[in-house]
């Protein structure tokens, strides 16, 4: 186990506040919760090594598994491999929870999105809609989300679901505690109560709500996917209008003292004379972000510029327009990769990851993007190699974001899982 005990968990990671077990029922809770993390972090298992793997009699192992497989979180799942013991291979165990949901909801700067996402990691609702958070301002677009989550809510709901918390994600500096958006400037918004004109809206029967920076909820749910293969250090860079990144660092989630930690698009890193929403000019995000990608592919009344039409369906329509060689989408796509180059160098530079991955926008653009920005970061990077770094493009594309808020919302199940076997017992 050793590894699945120092904590890859999401909540540990974001918050690194280690349960403490106080009493008799807390150390049921606290050891429901070790042996649920250590199937999620290191996969199905018999009882028999679950009580090797936690140090746990393994009477006690029966015990919570029982628990476990009442509450719906785990299932019996295929005859453990053979692992050179003597006698009968042990029924192996695997983590279920196919009803019990977490919620990623997400706001940005030209739409709002949601996404409802169960323990056994299947996506069960999606949707997003095109919205100009910055013109509506931030009431309108609360109730916009607001309704998006009751909408998501209901939808699980109705197909015999529990929801067991909700993640709002949101670009700019936030007080998760506070669950106030302190400053972004891509919105517009400034000491924004997020949480609480949610809980407002949502009513009484709100599950626990949480607020955290659209980067670092990306770089969570690349995490999760990269920990399957041992990485511990990696760089989530957001593709949006805004250009921030995610950074994991030997397997913490990076914040800084005030949570700004991550923000690169605001450095000066190309000559550029282009204005920024954050009041100055030639910021990086100005030169690699949406708009500019935008504005160095079409015209302003093409139709791949309408934010009233959905990003995905336009990025899809550019990418078509990059595979059938069109010229002025390639060239468009040939700065974004010169201008990517010297950011994510300096990244590679400073905090030496496994991966750099890039999300939202540049993963549309696979081989027109991935070949030219890596050979050039090669170029610019001092170690050899680039330090053993490896530019990769986001598998999860625009849903990343919400996939990592869903993600955040799940752990409490991890950390506690006794609070949701009474409700998921309650409904069965
Ligand atoms: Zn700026």
């Amino acid at each position: 186990m050793k590894q699945a005990l120092q904590g890859t968990g999401v909540r540990e990671l974001a918050m690194a506040r280690p349960a403490v077990a106080r009493d008799r029922s807390a150390s049921r809770r606290a050891n429901l919760g070790m042996v649920l993390r250590l199937l999620r972090d290191e996969g199905p298992r018999s009882r028999a090594r679950i009580a090797e793997d936690t140090g746990l009699p393994k009477a006690t192992v029966s015990h919570l598994i029982a628990e476990l497989l009442d509450g719906g979180l785990v299932r019996e799942g295929e005859a453990e491999r053979d692992r050179g013991a003597v006698g009968r291979p042990g029924q192996a165990v695997e983590v279920d929870g196919g009803s019990v949901h977490g919620l990623g909801a997400e706001i940005n700067v030209d739409y709002i999105g949601l996404l409802a996402l169960n323990l056994r990691g299947e996506v069960t609702f999606e949707r997003r809609t095109p919205l100009d958070v910055r013109a509506v301002g931030p009431e309108a677009a609360l109730d916009a989300v607001a309704q998006l989550t009751a909408d998501g809510m209901a939808a699980v709901h109705t197909a015999g679901g529990h929801v067991v918390g909700v993640t709002l994600a949101t670009p700019g500096a936030v007080d998760m505690d506070a669950g106030i958006v302190k400053y972004a400037s891509n919105i517009g918004w400034r000491e924004v109560r997020a949480l609480a004109g949610l809980r407002e809206r949502l009513g009484p029967d709100t599950p626990e709500l949480h607020l955290e920076n659209d980067a670092k909820l990306g770089a969570l749910a690349e995490y999760v996917l990269a920990s399957a293969d041992n990485v511990r250090d990696l760089v989530y860079v957001t593709g949006q209008t805004g250009v921030g990144v995610g950074i994991i660092a030997g397997g913490q989630l990076v914040r800084g003292v005030g949570g700004y930690a991550g923000e690169v698009g605001h450095l000066r890193l190309v000559p550029s004379d282009e204005p920024c929403a954050c009041g100055r000019r030639g910021c990086w995000e100005t030169t690699v972000g949406r708009d500019a990608l935008l504005r160095y592919a079409a015209e302003p009344t093409d139709l791949v510029c309408d934010p009233m039409i959905d990003l995905g369906q336009r990025l899809a329509e550019l990418r078509d327009r990059a595979q059938a060689g069109d010229p002025r989408t390639l060239t468009a796509l040939s700065r974004i990769a010169d201008h990517l180059a010297p950011g994510l160098a300096l990244l590679a530079d400073i905090l030496n990851p496994r991966l750099l991955v890039l999300g939202g926008h540049f993963a549309f653009f696979g081989e027109h993007l991935i070949d030219a920005v890596t050979a050039q970061v090669r170029e610019l990077v001092m170690a050899p190699d680039t330090g053993g770094c490896e530019i990769v493009l986001s598998r999860l594309g625009l849903a990343g974001t919400a996939r990592g808020a869903a993600l955040l919302a799940l752990d409490a199940v991890y950390q506690d899982p006794t609070a949701v076997m009474a409700s998921t017992e309650a409904t069965r």
